[in-house]
């Protein structure tokens, strides 16, 4: 019998199973995959994130596997182009692109060295149920017939299983707050291309972004509108390296460079919230929210709704709370801790052409390093937007500004 089983072991399921295991509690971290291993998605982290690794003691050794800091960003919105980064965030100044095979490989030997139990290359495939409760998980392992199931058993189950999450299907997690799709992208990696730097490039239907990243490689992601997913599919290297070329001499300079990997690509990026605790179970990381990754915000969302939701349930196993009130607690922290981020991300998704106000903005902040680094606080989700960009509307809770 464990405290906690937590189905998932990548930013959300093995940061939450290493900080329940440093306060003593029982926890079994399951996941299908094993580690280290990739999974689809790019990596950009901002302050936000690093200060948990920092805190967490893991930022140095994410450092010591080859994962620069990130000094230096270009945002470029074509007629101006900011360079700067964001305010430091409780002691993390820099941002980083850890390749998620070197992240989740080192998030999960923490978990174990904190004393999580893992058990990779095992697919949860029901929920046990004792008296309208979830009680325990059911599945079987990798490659094994699903008749050869067996059972683990815990007070709390938790899904940490992303986007979708069989552990949220299974318990009927109502959706919340959802919106369509928004883009569709692709990305690779190519050799040769470290002069590049870090930038992030918004042109009107078309979304930029250069990050180097480990083993000098640097990652380049196109977004495009949902609506010509499509079509783009229909030629995907053609229509990147088209992409390319709204930068000058980005499309050359990639031409020229190795690829490395295969191009990969995705248009299902949906934004929602779940409902994300009952009786007996939580959901974290994109199982419980979910957001198109343009703003790259969604591991250091994860880091943060684990660390919420780790104090949570440790104050409902010892008794502080009762569990059930906790784990609402949680949902409800975790809503607006990510509500700026949710609307920043919808309204970069929309890939909108740059509005005259926006320029006039841009043009004199350029010349002015604070307002720079503020505006890159911004985009990092660490400063309120209504904080900085003029006539942008805040709300009275500070929960969802638009601007
Ligand atoms: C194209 C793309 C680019 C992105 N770029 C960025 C970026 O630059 N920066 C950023 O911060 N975020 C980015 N994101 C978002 C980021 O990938 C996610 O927010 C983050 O991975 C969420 O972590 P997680 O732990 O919740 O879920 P996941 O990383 O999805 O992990 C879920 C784990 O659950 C396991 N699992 C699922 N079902 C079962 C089951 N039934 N039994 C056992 N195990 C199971 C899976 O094997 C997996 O390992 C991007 C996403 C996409 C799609």
């Amino acid at each position: 019998m464990f405290d906690v089983i937590v189905v998932g072991a990548r930013c959300a399921g093995a940061s939450l199973a290493m900080l329940l295991a440093r306060s003593g509690h029982r926890v079994a971290l399951i996941d299908r995959a094993s580690f280290p291993s990739d999974t689809m998605s790019t990596h950009f982290m901002w302050q936000r994130g690093a200060a948990r690794l920092h805190k967490w003691e893991l930022l140095d050794r994410l450092e010591a596997r080859g994962c620069a800091p990130i000094r230096k960003i270009t945002f470029d919105v074509g007629p101006v182009q900011l360079s700067g980064v964001g305010p430091a965030v409780a002691g993390a100044a820099n941002t980083y692109c850890p390749r998620r095979t070197v992240l989740d490989a080192l998030l999960v030997e923490a978990a174990v060295e904190s004393g999580a139990d893992l058990i990779e290359g095992f697919v949860v495939d029901e929920l046990l149920w004792s008296e309208g409760r979830v009680v325990g998980v059911k599945g079987h392992h990798r490659g094994h017939a699903e008749s050869s199931n067996s059972s683990l058993r815990a007070r709390i189950v938790v899904g940490a299983d992303g986007l979708h999450s069989a552990v949220a299907t299974a318990v009927g997690a109502r959706a919340y707050r959802g919106h369509r799709a928004l883009t569709g992208v692709y990305y690779s990696y190519w050799s040769g291309l470290t002069g590049l730097g870090a930038s992030f490039h918004a042109r009107p239907g078309r979304l930029i972004l250069v990050w180097p990243t480990n083993d000098e490689l640097t990652c380049i992601y196109v977004a495009w509108p949902h609506e010509e997913f499509r079509q783009v599919r229909k030629d995907a290297e053609h229509n990147f390296h088209a992409a390319l070329d709204l930068v000058p001499g980005l499309r050359d300079a990639v031409a020229s460079a190795p690829r490395e990997q295969r191009f990969v690509g995705t248009d299902d990026l949906p934004n929602l919230y779940r409902t994300s605790a009952g009786p007996g179970w939580a959901l974290a990381g994109d199982a419980g929210h979910h957001k198109d990754p343009s703003t790259g915000m969604g591991m250091s969302d994860a880091f943060v709704g684990a660390e919420l939701l780790a104090e949570a349930i440790h104050d409902g196993l010892v008794g502080l709370r009762p569990m059930d009130d906790a784990l609402a607690d949680y949902q409800h922290h975790r809503d607006v801790l990510t509500a700026n981020g949710f609307e920043l991300s919808l309204s970069t998704a929309r890939l909108a052409p740059l509005s005259t106000r926006l320029e006039a903005f841009y043009r004199i902040a350029a010349d002015q390093p604070k307002v720079v680094c503020q505006i890159f606080g911004v985009l990092g989700g660490s400063i309120p937007i209504g904080d900085v960009y003029p006539g942008a509307q805040q709300p009275a809770d500070n929960r969802s500004p638009a601007y």
